[in-house]
């Protein structure tokens, strides 16, 4: 399959270049040159299929033959060796729980996925590949945790310091090996801009090889369709409407929905819960985008004030402005009301939320009033003990932790502590001594 930037302006590029450079020469997002829909079949019969089959089928054609049909659905395979459960509250409301992965947050199988493909890619390149990426609390752990050992990739991770919870910073700050850590004395936009500046330096990029590991590259974003594509295998035979409410900041994973849509998955519209970093929820009423600087919330890996992946979407609805809304809905909560959604679930259903499934569930909620016939499916999208003090303190009780976050409470943290563009630089170049 061949990519194509959408800003137009560079040439297209095979599935290889576009994982390894991550954006397009002209700064833009790289987005397939076609989309084929996968035949009515697939989806009448999703439930005689494992997910690897299911996967495999559907990211194929994105993939091949850049890698061969055997190599990938190993690399699918190795990917998927966790579970994705769908709990049933009633008639109306389920939760799909992404949550069942290594660091315990969904961005796992995306980065999995990634690290599997950049080190089939790598196998017999000599030079090193450094993966540099922005966090605002998963994205680094989940990176981190793929690509821990990878031969020929170097991990950069930046964090807004004193804005991730202490198990997000240990997961990023612990492993050691080919992971380094930089905390940065800033907000979540600080790091993603540092990171954006770094790839357009010829100074780096003509020394190095650099990539990124956020869902504007390909191989970060499209796995993370499968998920959508796995809860309607558990739930089509038993509901006809089906709606997912998505957690989203970056707008990556409500956009590889749209891709499964765009396959075939019978599914409208995508609801997209966010907090207060609303410039989507704002822009469906005003039909103005306004990116903001991110407001911090306690649902801090949505914090994101101009997400990256909306211009992907923009582009699956032909920038049509009344096809994005038939596709599309979007609501925004306070940090308040998501402590209410909080306590609500474990009230009513007795069901644990983290701060970023609670946005979800708002979201379904609100939704369902006005349609009333659906399913609605909320995205838990993070082990509620990811945000331990604020589960705690919400629904006041102690949560047991799950064993892949005790096995890292008790080691030391190492991180880098930059304050500005030019300290990353001087990171990043002694680095290629
Ligand atoms: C990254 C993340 C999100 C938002 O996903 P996007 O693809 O950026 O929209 C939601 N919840 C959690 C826990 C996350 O880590």
């Amino acid at each position: 399959m061949m990519y194509h930037s959408l800003n137009h302006k560079a040439r297209t590029s095979s599935f290889k270049n576009a994982v390894i450079k991550g954006l397009a020469p002209d700064r833009g997002l790289y987005f397939p040159d076609r989309i084929t829909p996968l035949p009515d079949r697939f989806f009448r019969e999703i439930d005689k299929m494992s997910n690897a089959e299911i996967a495999y089928e559907a990211i194929r054609q994105f993939i091949e033959p850049e890698i061969d049909p055997d190599s990938l659905y190993r690399i699918v395979e190795e990917t998927l060796s966790f579970n994705f459960p769908v709990k049933t509250f009633n008639d109306n409301l389920s939760v799909l729980e992404l949550f069942h992965g290594p660091t315990m947050a969904f961005k796992d199988v995306g980065a999995r996925f990634m690290a599997r493909c950049l080190g089939y890619f790598n196998k017999n390149n000599p030079e090193t590949i450094t993966v540099l990426v922005a966090t605002s609390g998963d994205t680094g752990g989940a990176v981190a945790h793929g690509f821990l050992g990878v031969k020929g990739v170097n991990v950069v991770i930046l964090y807004p310091d004193g804005k991730v919870s202490d198990i997000q910073e240990r997961q990023l700050t612990t492993l050691g090996q080919n992971i380094t850590a930089l905390k940065v004395d800033g907000v979540f936009d600080d790091c993603q801009d540092m990171v954006k500046q770094a790839f357009l330096d010829l100074k780096l990029t003509d020394t190095m090889q650099l990539t990124s590991a956020n869902s504007i590259n390909v191989a970060r974003w499209l796995p993370q369709m499968f998920y959508f594509l796995f809860a309607y295998k558990k739930l089509y035979r038993q509901y006809d409407e089906i709606v997912f409410s998505v957690p989203s900041g970056n707008f990556g994973n409500i956009c590889a929905a749209m891709m499964a849509q765009q396959m075939g998955l019978p599914v409208r519209p995508f609801i997209a819960s966010n907090n207060e970093n609303r410039v989507v929820t704002d822009f469906l009423q005003s039909n103005i985008y306004e990116p903001k600087p991110s407001i911090q919330t306690i649902s801090n890996a949505m914090d994101v004030g101009n997400p990256s992946n909306f211009v992907r979407i923009q582009n699956i609805y032909h920038n049509d402005i009344d096809i994005l809304r038939r596709n599309l809905v979007s609501y925004s909560y306070t940090d308040d009301q998501t402590r209410t959604a909080m306590k609500e679930l474990y009230e009513s259903f007795d069901y644990i939320a983290d701060p970023h499934g609670a946005v979800g569930y708002l979201g379904a909620m609100d939704y369902l009033k006005d349609h009333p016939e659906t399913h609605c499916v909320f995205l838990e999208t993070a082990h509620p003990t990811k945000f331990l003090d604020v589960v705690e303190s919400t629904i006041e009780k102690t949560v047991e932790l799950p064993d892949q976050i005790k096995s890292i409470m008790g080691k030391p943290k190492s991180a880098i502590a930059i304050k500005s563009y030019s300290e990353l630089k001087d990171f990043l170049l002694s680095k290629t001594d």
